[in-house]
């Protein structure tokens, strides 16, 4: 780590692309998307796109039609692009212009988009979702009827083309839940409708990285892979990163601010939640929860420091927290990693997610804008 800087997320790009590369073999005959949006939960969503389509992947996933934008903008032209949460007005025009294919739950969102395309004298490709049971976005069960024709209805007009069917898991990082087998059995049937009166799918998707990992019947056509691609396991309970293969892409540290030796009796940091017990040397890490660090990391957060596992002492500040290093030797400027592969004794983001009672996803993707990215 440079010695002039206060903090980084260090991205191992190798990492992503061999995550990438596993998970491709892992999906059989399924192609992967990789799902980049949120700043590629937090890595950055260009360099992890183009990392994960080094690694093998053929399409690429974002939230919001600007994420789909920012990645063709910079060039990335040729693979498929899937943009899936919309609002009404939303900018479809400028979607369709970029090639970016779009995802349709609803009839208003179909009416939008074939507008959109016949102003444009084009075909929207679209992406028709289905509610199997996470009950978030997609059509419920009972309007997907109703979708479908207005879909085929669209086709006809020569304003869309339905190119894929898709859904997503609510439970698929919990093995064996009854969920699962209910959500696939309602996709089945919803992919055999819609195929029946008349839609031709290029591509039927359900899986997100649990379900590719651990659910096969999941694949279908196309796996949508977020967490794996950075290397984190998106089944902890069921085996970790290092188990699946999978190596984290990110590490997370800063360099020590200052060190000070302080009496017992001490309070550290607001509320005095954390009071030393001796004679102690307390290390200041300029990283706050306006970096990301969350709040509730106050007095369990763990990080590295000196070769050695400490815990966070006392509140997480905006921009700093302490570390109670004992006698340790820690001088200012020395490193300390909060998360990173764990293979160096240092503990990972799930382990932060399993401290602060939170997950391995909000971890990463929290990250500060004010927190540099630097890659390799
Ligand atoms: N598909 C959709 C629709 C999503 O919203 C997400 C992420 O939340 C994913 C796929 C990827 O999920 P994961 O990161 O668990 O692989």
């Amino acid at each position: 780590m440079d010695a002039s800087v206060r903090a980084e997320a260090y991205v191992d790009l190798t990492a992503i692309r061999s995550n990438v590369e596993l998970l491709r073999e892992r999906a059989g005959d399924a192609e992967v998307m990789a799902i980049v949006k949120a700043d590629g939960y937090g890595h950055g969503l260009v360099q992890s796109a183009r990392a994960a389509l080094e690694g093998g992947a053929s399409w690429l996933g974002v939230s919001t039609v600007d994420e789909a934008l920012a990645l063709r903008d910079t060039g990335i032209t040729e693979p498929r692009i899937l943009s899936w949460l919309a609002v009404p007005g939303e900018r479809w025009g400028d979607a369709l212009a970029a090639g970016v294919d779009v995802a349709a739950y609803s009839t208003w969102q179909l009416a939008e988009i074939a507008e959109a395309a016949a102003s444009r004298a084009t075909r929207a490709r679209v992406h028709l979702k289905v509610d199997t049971g996470l009950g978030r976005g997609g059509a419920p069960l009972r309007e997907w009827p109703a979708l479908v024709d207005a879909a085929l209805a669209a086709e006809a007009e020569g304003t869309v083309t339905v190119v894929g069917v898709w859904s997503h898991l609510a439970c698929a990082d919990e093995p064996g839940h009854p969920s699962v087998a209910r959500q696939l059995a309602a996709f089945r049937e919803a992919v055999a409708f819609a195929e029946r009166v008349g839609l031709r799918p290029e591509v039927r998707h359900l899986a997100n990285s649990a379900g590719l990992l651990a659910v096969p019947d999941s694949h279908f056509d196309l796996v949508r892979a977020g967490l794996a691609i950075y290397g984190l396991s998106p089944i902890p309970s069921v085996a970790s990163s290092a188990e699946l293969g999978l190596t984290p892409a990110m590490t997370l540290r800063a360099r020590v601010a200052l060190v000070k030796r302080v009496p017992a009796g001490e309070g550290v940091s607001y509320g005095h939640r954390y009071v030393t017990d001796r004679e102690t040397t307390l290390a200041l890490v300029p990283l706050g929860y306006a970096d990301g660090v969350p709040r509730s990391a106050s007095n369990v957060g763990p990080v590295l420091i000196g070769g050695r596992r400490r815990t966070i002492a006392g509140t997480v500040c905006m921009d700093q927290f302490v570390v109670d290093v004992g006698d340790d030797p820690i001088a200012e400027g020395e490193e300390v990693v909060l998360f990173g592969p764990g293979t160096s004794g240092e503990p990972t983001a799930q382990d932060w997610a399993e401290a602060t009672g939170t997950i391995s996803y909000e971890i990463v993707t929290r990250l500060g804008a004010r927190v540099p990215r630097h890659y390799g």
